[in-house]
């Protein structure tokens, strides 16, 4: 009896897979972030019909400059270069108009 018991837990338990699995596939093929309607990755690809441009500010970080200077010879005359700072480096912050619905920059 208990053998029997197993089997049909078994089976419900494939029949469950079975039911659920149309439904699973659905969600695969077209899981809920991907709806045009909702998700902003299909509008950045797409592009909105009417953006909404708002300002914005970006700080972006200006690497340093180096450059080689020769400072000399080592005893078999091969030269010595040193790094030398030519520019410091820096954030530079500019406006940049954004798209507040599929984030595209203008
Ligand atoms: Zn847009």
């Amino acid at each position: 009896m208990a053998i029997l018991d197993l089997k049909h837990v078994k089976i419900a338990a494939l029949l469950g897979l079975l039911a659920l699995s149309p439904l699973a596939e659905a969600g695969l093929a077209r899981p809920a972030t991907l709806r045009p309607e909702r998700s902003g990755f299909f509008l950045a690809l797409a592009g909105c019909k009417n953006h909404k441009w708002v300002k914005e500010t970006q700080k972006t970080w200006v690497p340093p400059v180096y450059t080689q200077k020769l400072v000399g010879y080592d005893k078999d005359g091969k030269p010595i270069y040193e790094k030398v700072l030519v520019k410091e480096g820096y954030y530079k912050t500019t406006i940049i108009h954004k798209c507040a619905k599929c984030g595209k920059i203008k």
